[in-house]
């Protein structure tokens, strides 16, 4: 039995009391009935008639040529800036470097404002188009802010974004850029979340917080990174995928995502998902290795890491993300300041990507769980690189040397080969 008249290949389905309800004129944010979390669940059946892998491989790459497995009731007037589509690097250097056969990242740095949250951005700014919504409002340190202001920007929508003080001004500039108004708030952005849950009934704002309880529907977004992950392998699944959480919406999309291409028979087995924090704030890998429930994780109080963008203290969408890690069979694990810096060099270094501290967790992660034996040699690994180190530049300017300077004198330019030659 499903609430509401209207058909569509979904409906969106309580967590908790697992009451049914068809999307209607207007947005759902919560459950009517107990005031649970909102999934979408899709017609899989249907949608098995409509496509396959074959397909899916005739598309053009990008979000939306997944369109029927997105929470959309007509997906003709898409909000496109390039999203999607992003390379699968196989990093042959940094494989050997770490001891291991097979190693890709996912980058997610070449999205249009260089995170994956893009993907949520332009799913949520459809669905707002669809409800009819003027403005949207948005809690971020950094990357959901800017790639929801783009999209609003695209979409002719006025955008606000409540955003930490601690938040880099790279991204408070990139959002202005986009004609977003920024609203800087002194607290965390657990708390700027909060704020802006309790002012958006009053002001009538529609949120658009990457988190499931704030919006469900842009949640959908980031699945299809593991989608593209399965079509990049010609539809072998890798053992693990390493993913950076802060608030868990990304680990829980893509067991999602995961799940969804293993139902409808496109791929034979799921991966082991590992959930990789900053040691300075890891509420979901504490609760991992105190063994609790996902409903147990705790507040973290105050995030301590320059890998601002998963500083989530607590994490809303963190229970579905450790119920993912436990069901996957995948593991928790947090990493340091000093192992994130180190790894984020070293991926610049061999594959030409530059990735923000936050982005590269993920990489710290592989390296700690392959000497921990968790993860074995021969296995096959994705670890997901999440956002740009173009959004970051503080941080990575502590692993840069400062570069000599020079006359316009011939001679001069071998003291300067010298000083590099010394540095190595
Ligand atoms: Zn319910």
């Amino acid at each position: 039995m499903v609430n509401g008249k209207e058909n569509t290949n979904y409906v969106l389905n309580c967590f908790t009391c697992g009451e049914k309800y068809n999307d209607l004129q207007k947005p759902m944010r919560r459950c009517k009935k107990c005031g649970g979390n909102l999934r979408i669940i899709y017609n899989y059946d249907k949608i098995a008639r409509k496509i396959n892998r074959r397909v899916l491989e005739s598309r053009k790459p990008g979000v939306w040529k997944y369109k029927e497995l997105l929470p959309l009731k007509n997906a003709s007037k898409i909000i496109n800036l390039g999203e999607g589509g992003t390379k699968l690097h196989k990093c042959e250097k940094l494989a050997k470097i770490l001891g291991v056969k097979e190693l890709y990242a996912k980058d997610e740095t070449r999205n249009p404002t260089g995170t994956f949250k893009d993907r949520p951005a332009t799913v949520g700014i459809l669905k707002a188009l669809e409800f009819n919504i003027k403005a949207v409002v948005i809690a971020s340190d950094g990357n959901a802010g800017p790639a929801t202001a783009a999209y609003a920007a695209k979409a002719g929508l006025k955008c606000y974004v409540f955003m930490p003080v601690i938040t880099p001004w790279e991204r408070i500039i990139q959002v202005e850029m986009f004609g977003g108004k920024v609203i800087r708030v002194e607290g965390t952005i657990s708390e700027c979340i909060d704020l802006l849950t309790k002012a958006q009934e009053q002001y009538g704002w529609y949120q658009l917080t990457t988190a499931i309880p704030c919006n469900p529907y842009q949640a959908e977004g980031p699945k299809t990174i593991a989608y593209e992950i399965c079509e990049d392998l010609k539809w072998e699944t890798p053992d693990w995928v390493v993913i950076p959480v802060g608030g868990g919406g990304l680990l829980t999309a893509n067991w999602k995502g995961f799940r969804e291409f293993f139902r409808l028979g496109f791929i034979k087995k799921l991966p082991k998902i590992a959930a990789v924090q900053a040691e300075g704030c890891a509420p979901l890998v504490k609760a991992y290795n105190e063994r609790k429930k996902g409903e147990e994780i705790e507040n973290w109080g105050i995030p301590e890491s320059l890998a601002i963008s998963i500083g989530v203290p607590f994490p809303l969408d963190g229970a579905s993300a450790l119920e993912a890690v436990k069901e996957s069979k995948g593991y928790a694990v947090a990493v340091s300041d000093k192992e994130i810096l180190k790894m984020e060099k070293l991926l610049g270094e061999t594959e030409g990507v530059f990735a923000e501290p936050a982005g590269i967790a993920s990489l710290a992660g592989v390296k700690k769980l392959i000497k921990e034996g968790v993860i074995k040699k021969e296995e096959k690994i994705v670890f997901e690189v999440t956002g740009s180190g173009l959004k970051d530049f503080q941080s990575a300017k502590k692993m840069c040397e400062k570069p000599p300077r020079i006359k316009v004198n011939l001679e001069e330019i071998e003291s300067a080969l010298k000083y590099w030659e010394n540095k190595r």
